[in-house]
């Protein structure tokens, strides 16, 4: 395959992540064993931004359980990650947890009885046991860059409390989302934690089997919004992007695979990093379609 000159353009709604420079790759790969095979700068930490929904969501499913699904719901929304479209039609429930109001739901409903700081390190203690890495941080200069600019994210939880399903201030649950938004990973960091979504022994075993599952399925169907069928039909993969340019893919019981190109398309997906994950899914055959 050809992979295209146009390598997108970064996020500019945030300004810290507006500066990135757009030319740099990185992939990583690791296999259930923890072994990590990589390219490019896969030792330069990035912002993992959405794809710290998968670890919110894993952490507010083992607290809540099912109880979780009467506040947010489990179809791909077919718009933008940030639409507001669809809350007032739907009484203010989220399509799904990826999208920024359903990810603002989990965020919600994990800090219901806990301090913002319990919170995020509770958040810092899942990732860095996924990944078998203490080395991991979240970046306050990125968390308050988005926090001055959360007019949408504020629309969109403000609209939610309208309709009964935020449980606390806005402006905390907003301010613990930008900060899980602004933890920073490299890729081969990112692929090391996917492995708790495997399934396979060896892996750190998080979240029970039929959660990982089903928080595969949802990443299948809704991880790259707008983008997700594009992404299940040329990669195959359940799979979690975020604007930072990182995409997290899951290759049940095979690998993890972690890239990162800060170029987004239209859909806010990293461009070269979905053509990367593409190349890398058809040269090994690890699509779930068989
Ligand atoms: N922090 C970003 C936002 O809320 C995350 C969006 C994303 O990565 N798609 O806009």
């Amino acid at each position: 395959m050809t992979i295209a000159e146009d390598r997108g353009t970064v996020a500019n709604y945030i300004p810290e992540l507006a500066k990135i420079e757009v030319g740099q790759f990185a992939l990583a790969v690791a296999l259930p064993s923890g072994e990590v095979f990589s390219a490019g700068a896969s030792d330069v930490p990035f912002s993992i931004q959405s794809i710290s929904k998968v670890f919110t969501l894993a952490i507010a499913l083992g607290r809540l359980g099912d109880q979780l699904w009467s506040r947010v719901g489990r179809e791909p929304s077919g718009l933008a990650f940030n639409s507001i479209l669809q809350l007032e039609q739907e009484n203010g429930i989220p399509r799904n947890p990826f999208v920024n109001a359903g990810a603002l739901v989990v965020t919600d409903a994990i800090l219901s009885g806990h301090k913002p700081r319990e919170v995020l390190g509770d958040l810092l203690r899942f990732i860095r046991a996924a990944a078998e890495d203490e080395d991991i941080h979240i970046n306050e200069i990125v968390a308050r860059s988005e926090q001055a600019t959360s007019h949408r994210n504020i629309a969109l939880a403000e609209f939610m409390a309208a309709m009964g399903n935020m449980r606390n201030p806005t402006a905390l649950t907003i301010g613990t989302y930008v900060h899980q938004c602004a933890v920073e990973m490299t890729t081969a960091q990112l692929a090391r934690a996917g492995r708790f979504l495997l399934g396979a022994a060896g892996c750190p075993r998080l979240v029970s089997p039929a959660r990982v599952r089903r928080i595969n399925a949802l990443m299948m169907m809704c991880g790259h919004y707008d983008g997700s069928g594009e992404f299940a039909y040329r990669v195959g993969l359940p799979g979690k992007s975020g604007v930072g340019g990182g995409i997290l893919a899951i290759a049940p019981g095979k690998a993890s695979i972690a890239v990162w190109s800060p170029g987004l398309n239209a859909q806010g997906n990293s461009k070269l990093g979905t053509e990367a994950i593409e190349a890398l899914t058809k040269a090994t055959g690890w699509s779930v379609f068989g």
